[in-house]
């Protein structure tokens, strides 16, 4: 049997860096992300009747209902998968952007794993004060096409308003907007802060304090997950 495929999902409360951060370490280490958000909203930008229900719900800051975020995640897994496959280089590990976010995502992926051959081999949560995230998210644009996120006071694009790379208008998140924001704190605390006891009863859980520089916790993140890359050694006969 081969190397099961290894799963690091990431857990943090809305705007606490999960998005910045894992880009630089799928980037780094080669390993696909899932981005669970992204998914949502590029699903309610659709159209489609399951589109606009799915708008509605980010538009209140709650969570998206198990089966459509566990079929959600199935279609995204299978979707990277082939296209690495395709390019006949199988990775080595998956990174999940924000999943699972309460008890019943978290079982729900259990079986979802033992079909793909895949085990968690850590869960990292970036822990951040709820009085930063209230700030951070009050800063944040992004650009709609390319998904580049920017911070008006910590990370500032070049030109006010513009991306950087696309040169399109920056915008604000809808679900950024303060009222929303207090709405997503509040799922946190109440469905997913309670599912990092889970993980640490497994010896999964990585806390990573998130309320540092940018390049800080990418370091403290490295150090914990690159040792999780090494190769098994096999016992010499
Ligand atoms: P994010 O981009 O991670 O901040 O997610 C944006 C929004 O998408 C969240 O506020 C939820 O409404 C929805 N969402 C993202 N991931 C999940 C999930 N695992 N379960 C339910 N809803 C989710």
């Amino acid at each position: 049997m081969s190397n099961p495929l290894l799963i690091f999902p990431f857990i943090s409360p809305p705007s606490g860096g999960k998005g910045t951060q894992t880009q630089r370490l799928s980037e780094r280490y080669q390993l696909p992300r899932v981005d669970m958000g992204a998914m949502l909203r590029s699903v309610a930008a659709s159209g489609s009747p399951l589109g606009e229900r799915i708008k509605g719900i980010l538009a209140e800051g709650k969570l998206v209902d198990t089966p459509t975020v566990l079929d959600t995640l199935k279609e995204g897994v299978n979707a990277l998968l082939a296209e690495h496959q395709q390019s006949g280089q199988p990775p080595r590990g998956l990174i999940l952007d924000g999943f699972p976010r309460n008890a019943a995502q978290a079982e729900g992926l259990d079986p979802i794993l033992a079909d793909l051959n895949a085990r968690i081999a850590a869960v990292f949560y970036l822990d951040v004060p709820a009085e930063v995230i209230i700030e951070r998210a009050a800063n944040r644009l992004m650009s709609e096409t390319s998904g580049i996120v920017y911070n008006l006071k910590t990370k500032p694009p070049k030109t006010p308003g513009i991306c950087d790379v696309t040169g399109e208008k920056l915008i604000q998140r809808a679900d950024d907007k303060p009222e929303v924001v207090a709405s997503r704190l509040s799922s946190f605390t109440t469905e997913t802060e309670p599912i990092l006891a889970r993980y640490e009863a497994q010896g999964l859980l990585k806390r990573i304090n998130g309320n540092q520089p940018i390049d800080t916790v990418t370091d403290a993140l490295i150090a914990q997950l690159e040792p999780l890359l090494q190769p098994v050694q096999q016992p010499v006969a």
